[in-house]
């Protein structure tokens, strides 16, 4: 029988998760098929319904809904229950378990494609929401010794600090930034992250100034359209490494497939896919 599968979110005509995931399916030769489901929140319990009568094998979860989901969860991963979001979701044994793809996405990505480690090292990080958590939470899992968090709602960015200094030891510190003291942090800083919004369709920060971060520092953008943001276009400039964001999208979408399937997708017909989409 056809094994379902999909992506859930409100909008979701954007994902490009259908179109990857599809292309790793057909590679490997599954019987599934990956859908696109548009629910509202309101209609979230309706759905899990429909996953649960019809057997779905399990889905991703997007905007808004990777913290709404938790409330029809049987089990969650350990780093998904730290992070407290959730962006795939395997249905097995009639149980609906929760994990967060996109931390060990964007570490891996980080591995794979920059070669860069986090143990000791200092970070940079612009926003506070879901996405800024995965990404403090891997960094920090993987051996960060300080984050520096910047959210233009303090309150996040506090709430972010509090959560990872609970989970981690006290050598590895989360602290948070003002805009003003940014150019300070920047200067003592190996990775400087964007997991805020800014960028998308080629937006910009104000003032944000590059040059004080040293010749080897890392830029990287969650944000993959464009995929190349004008952060990472100026870090270029001034002779930056930079780090796209495609590669997050990319590793999280192999690792959910995992999860799913119990076996390594054709990670190549995943980026190509993403790619050419892009
Ligand atoms: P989110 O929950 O809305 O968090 C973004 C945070 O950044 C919000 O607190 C937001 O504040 C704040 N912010 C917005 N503009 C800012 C600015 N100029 N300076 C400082 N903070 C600012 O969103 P998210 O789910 O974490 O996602 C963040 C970004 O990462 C999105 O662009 C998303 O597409 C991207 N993303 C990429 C991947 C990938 O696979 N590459 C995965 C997940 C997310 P307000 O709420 O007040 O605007």
């Amino acid at each position: 029988m056809t094994q379902i599968l999909g992506v859930v979110g409100d909008p979701i005509s954007h994902s490009l998760s259908p179109q990857m995931q599809t292309a790793a399916i057909d590679r490997a030769g599954l019987d599934a098929t990956y859908l696109s489901f548009h629910i509202k929140k309101e209609q979230l319990s309706a759905f899990i319904k429909e996953v649960r009568d019809n057997n779905y094998l399990g889905f991703n979860v997007t905007i808004p809904h990777k913290q709404n989901i938790l409330d029809y969860l049987d089990d969650m991963a350990p780093e998904a229950l730290a992070i407290g979001a959730v962006n795939t979701v395997h249905h097995s044994r009639n149980h609906l378990i929760g994990y967060n793809t996109d931390a060990t996405g964007y570490m891996l990505s980080l591995k794979e494609e920059k070669r860069w480690r986090a143990k000791g090292k200092t970070v940079t990080l612009l926003g506070a929401g879901g996405a800024a958590r995965a990404v403090a939470y891997s960094l920090l899992k993987a051996g960060a010794a300080q984050i520096y968090v910047y959210d233009k709602i303090v309150i996040k960015s506090n709430e972010l600090a509090k959560n990872m200094n609970n989970l981690f030891m006290k050598s590895q510190r989360t602290d948070v930034i003002d805009w003003l003291d940014l150019k300070d942090c920047l200067a003592e800083t190996h990775l400087l992250v964007n997991a805020t919004p800014v960028g998308m369709g080629g937006t910009s920060f104000d003032s944000l100034v590059l040059d004080a971060l040293a010749d080897t520092a890392l830029v990287s953008d969650l944000v993959y359209t464009p995929r190349e943001t004008p952060l990472l276009r100026d870090a270029r400039k001034i002779g930056l490494s930079t780090h796209e964001g495609l590669g997050m999208l990319l590793y999280q979408g192999v690792e959910a497939f995992k999860i799913w399937f119990g076996k390594d997708p054709d990670v190549n017909v995943m980026r190509k896919t993403l790619e050419d989409a892009l």
